[in-house]
């Protein structure tokens, strides 16, 4: 018999899913190779009708990604124009007021994708750019995107185009990414007015594929919704079953303007986890590079900012760590081509223009640098280091790294688990650390300590590796055996360790419970929570004794007063030494 197998990795069966055209007994030695989440066994009769679902769900794009860390993802972006790889920044064109030109920024900032107002180029030369088509129009021959003017709405209401018209105009151009016309939410509306935003995009988007006449432009289903964050939900769901080949988060400007970054990543949460992992993902007006590494850790493969030119226009100085005025300026904090030959007081003495366009260059070296440096660190593995030490320059993004222990087992499941370097632990945020939930919830879920063992020991870790040979560690294990009258081969050894709690001595080499590196003494959150890790752990175990050791003077006795406040005596007894 043949059957039709399907395979989601999503909870709900969404497409697209990977089919297998199996032998039913092929079908079950496939099951148990892999474990998937969703498994549909169907009969091939059905066959043609779900060949023809998938079809007209199935989204076009080309997004082939290469690494991954955290959400992030470098992966590489197909459109007709040229591949782009992301994580990528596209600075917004606004050819009214553009002192770095498309040309410039292709030749002297090897940027390969750049996003412009569609809107904008239609009211004000709509008939030259529809006959150069957009990308000598823009002088710019990489990858452009355009949007489609939700941003004038928000900005002064209603605009004087038709969704229709807008979605023609952008083929007339030759647009490589189009944007349907969406209806933002915006900031500080009513719940209703917020549905309602939600319905109409949703609404637009499904007329899309009636109104489109080509099939080589990606195009972006936006996600409304706004602060609500059940409506972003809603939204990305509806969304993600129209055939869109990009998804965006619309309209959180205001959220950015305001450094309400931990509200960003609820909503960047809300949407990402209801639209199909495999399409990428834009992120609107994400403004500043000192919020970057958040963006690209929570998922964020493209995203716009006009940041860069604006704040120069208003004599602002864009680092990693937020914004400077020039006038306060004494030292140039960079060595962009810009910096390294001037001075602040150079630059002040410039006429507006040129000093315009000096501010707005460094600007833009500024957001690049930035991109380079997470790209670096998704493929060292190191991008939650990265975002520890952005979040450290700034309390909003701090802020929102503090929330991202709620999504602590989305981002798990997404990350990879074997890295090329090791973790380094500064304080309790890296609870929220993938490697130190999935160690977590394997302990909990897979583990089980050897049968013979009928003693548990915890050591301290005081490096296991070396421990595990040293005088010292042997002469402990002696005297806790006699002190407590224990037979040596009934002993298991385990290890209390901060940040991941108890780690048994058979797994204490894999990978990355030794391959860490943390500030001693752990902050009080971090030995709470290896205490509270203990004593789950000896209240499910089977020993017939516990014993757990602690060098005096050390954090280790704070961590024995917290499990001694949560478990009975006899449960636990403690060699100080
Ligand atoms: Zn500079």
């Amino acid at each position: 018999m043949r059957m039709l197998l399907i395979i989601s990795s999503r909870k709900r069966l969404e497409l697209p899913a990977k089919l297998f055209f199996l032998s039913f007994y092929e079908n079950l030695r496939f099951i148990f190779r892999h474990s998937m989440r969703k498994i549909i066994l169907v009969p091939s009769k059905m066959m043609k009708y779900l060949k023809r679902f998938i079809r007209r769900r199935k989204s076009m794009v080309e997004f082939e990604i290469k690494n991954k860390d955290l959400l992030a993802r470098i992966g590489r972006l197909k459109t007709k124009s040229g591949t782009v790889e992301t994580p990528a920044f596209l600075p917004v064109i606004n050819m009214a007021r553009q002192s770095v030109t498309p040309r410039e920024l292709w030749e002297e900032f090897g940027c390969r994708i750049l996003i412009t107002n569609a809107y904008i180029i239609k009211k004000q030369q709509a008939e030259e750019a529809s006959r150069l088509g957009i990308h000598s129009f823009l002088d710019f021959p990489g990858v452009v995107m355009t949007d489609s003017g939700a941003y004038q709405i928000l900005a002064y209401g209603d605009i004087e185009v038709a969704p229709e018209e807008i979605i023609k105009f952008q083929e007339e151009i030759d647009t490589d990414i189009a944007t349907i016309l969406d209806l933002p939410t915006g900031w500080g509306v009513s719940k209703k007015r917020a549905e309602e935003t939600v319905r109409e995009t949703i609404n637009r988007a499904k007329k899309l594929e009636e109104i489109k006449s080509r099939n080589d432009i990606l195009w972006v289903g936006p996600i409304q919704g706004g602060r609500y964050l059940d409506l972003v939900a809603e939204s990305a769901r509806e969304m993600s079953r129209l055939p869109f080949d990009i998804h965006a988060l619309g309209s959180p400007t205001p959220v950015m303007e305001q450094y309400l970054f931990d509200l960003l990543a609820d909503m960047i949460f809300a949407a990402k986890m209801n639209v199909p992992f495999s399409r990428p993902f834009h992120l609107f007006g994400a403004g500043h590079p000192f919020m970057f590494a958040l963006a690209v850790a929570l998922g964020c493969d493209l995203f716009d900012s006009a940041a860069y030119n604006i704040f120069a226009q208003d004599d602002r100085y864009l680092t990693t760590y937020g914004t400077v005025r020039l006038e306060e300026i004494e030292y140039l904090p960079c060595s962009c081509p810009v910096c390294s030959k001037r001075d602040p007081q150079d630059l002040r003495g410039m006429p507006k223009n040129e000093r315009e366009a000096e501010l707005t260059r460094h600007n833009l070296h500024v957001c690049f640098a930035e991109i380079r440096r997470i790209k670096q660190a998704i493929i060292e593995g190191r991008l939650w280091e990265h975002l520890m030490i952005r979040a450290h320059g700034h309390p909003s993004i701090l802020q929102a790294m503090k929330r991202l222990k709620d999504y602590g087992d989305f981002i798990e499941r997404h990350s990879p688990i074997v890295k090329r370097s090791g973790l380094f632990i500064f304080s309790s945020i890296d609870l929220a650390r993938p490697e130190v939930i999935r160690h977590r919830k394997r302990f909990r879920e897979r583990y089980t300590p050897p049968e013979k063992m009928k003693i548990l020991i915890l050591f301290p870790s005081f490096g296991p590796r070396r421990t595990l040979k040293s005088r010292r560690y042997k002469k402990i294990l002696a005297d806790a055996c006699e002190r407590f009258h224990i037979d040596k081969d009934e002993v298991h050894v385990c290890f209390y360790v901060p940040p991941f709690g108890v780690v048994p001595i058979e797994i204490c080499d894999v990978y990355p419970l030794s391959q860490f590196e943390i500030a001693c003494p752990p902050d009080e959150e971090t030995m709470k929570y290896v205490a509270q890790r203990i004593v789950e752990y000896v209240k499910k175990g089977r020993y017939e004794r516990r014993v757990m050791v602690v060098e005096s003077g050390t954090w280790q006795e704070e961590v024995a007063r917290i499990c001694k406040e949560d478990i009975k005596e006899e449960l636990l007894e403690f060699l100080i030494v």
